[in-house]
């Protein structure tokens, strides 16, 4: 072979093994950003059953899509995942679409009982309040109680005079009324007279709900708010897992976590904090935590959970038929879900 056509072959070898490589590195995923921030909002456990008409469905993607835009740019312009938690809340609390402040379930005696509950990750500070029946923003209620007293929990008549020292925001029990609970309430209550059961369970589509919301800011700060009406047609005086720090709301420096669903159940096994002793102790990720506690430990239909860890990973496991959620972060995800995805 002529010096040439030697010259030629080895540039030909030199520019194949160029695009070979250039096409092996374009194909490689590349590896997203760290998270900068994150966060998860839910509208509760308890959905609409899968025949609703699609319209009826896009109302609540929509009601979810305005709540988590607002903590999307809460967050991108650098807000406290604290500030960011209250404020998505209220919003949904805001919305008669969802179980907490207006468009709450009814108790027995067709009236309102709200709790909530607000945590600060890198504090462990906490409030909540339970069973108060005037207060517009129960979590703003919850946060007065974390910030401005020595106490994690006042209920009842306590948080009442207590709101009224704040000067926060009241309306008369009726104003959290909806048509839609009321029949849902109405359902429940001849349910049990048929079968006879006093406590029957709530099953009804709609019979629950709850809203939360958990996040991770830029600072690498976690928080999470829930606030609820609780169970349709639930005794006089019952308090579920909202307001109970460790069941249905827990934020600390690993993970923040906001539970819906049957509270009881929530309570017993204490769901929330479990989250962040087994990502602790067990050094389990945030998706084998989530997922042992909702589909190994709880029962099918409980309910579920929203949870953000330090590193802004997001997770929403649910063993109900559906929960309205939505996950969004730095890396551009925006999702809106209500059932299996
Ligand atoms: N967990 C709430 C409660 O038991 C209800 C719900 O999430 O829908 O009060």
């Amino acid at each position: 072979m002529s010096f040439h056509a030697r010259h030629c072959v080895r540039a030909s070898a030199l520019f194949l093994s160029f695009v070979l490589l250039a096409a092996c590195a374009s194909s490689r995923p590349m590896k997203p950003p760290p998270v900068q921030w994150a966060l998860a909002i839910h509208g509760g456990a308890g959905v609409l059953s899968r025949n609703t008409p699609p319209e009826k469905v896009k109302e609540f993607e929509d009601a979810l899509a305005r709540a988590l835009q607002l903590g999307r740019d809460r967050l991108a312009a650098g807000d406290s995942a604290l500030d960011v938690c209250e404020a998505v809340v209220r919003v949904l609390e805001d919305d008669p679409h969802f179980n907490a402040g207006k468009g709450a379930v009814f108790n027995e005696k067709g009236e309102h009982e709200l709790d909530a509950s607000i945590m600060d990750g890198p504090t462990l500070q906490c409030g909540a309040v339970a069973g108060v029946r005037t207060v517009k923003n129960p979590v703003s209620l919850a946060r007065l109680v974390m910030t401005k007293t020595k106490h994690v929990l006042l209920m009842g008549d306590g948080a009442e005079q207590f709101a009224t020292l704040q000067n926060v925001e009241r309306v008369p029990n009726t104003h959290f009324d909806t048509e839609h609970r009321r029949q849902i309430l109405d359902e429940v209550l001849q349910e049990r007279a048929r079968t006879g059961r006093a406590d029957g369970p709530a099953q009804q589509a709609g019979a629950y709900g709850t809203v939360g919301c958990v996040a991770r800011d830029r600072d690498g700060r976690l928080a999470a708010a829930t606030s609820t009406g609780g169970m349709t047609g639930k005794r006089f005086g019952r308090v579920g897992d909202t307001p109970v720090i460790g069941a249905g709301n827990w934020a600390d420096g690993t993970v923040a976590v906001s539970c819906t669903g049957t509270g009881e159940q929530f309570i017993r096994h204490a769901v929330a904090h479990s989250i962040t002793a087994r990502m602790q102790l067990a050094r389990e990720t945030l998706a084998q935590a989530t997922d042992a506690l909702v589909r190994r430990t709880l029962q099918e239909g409980d309910g579920g959970l929203i949870a953000v860890d330090k590193h802004g990973n997001l997770s929403a496991p649910f063993n109900s038929e559906g929960m309205y959620r939505g996950l969004a972060d730095s890396n551009g995800r925006f999702t809106i879900r209500i059932f299996e995805d």
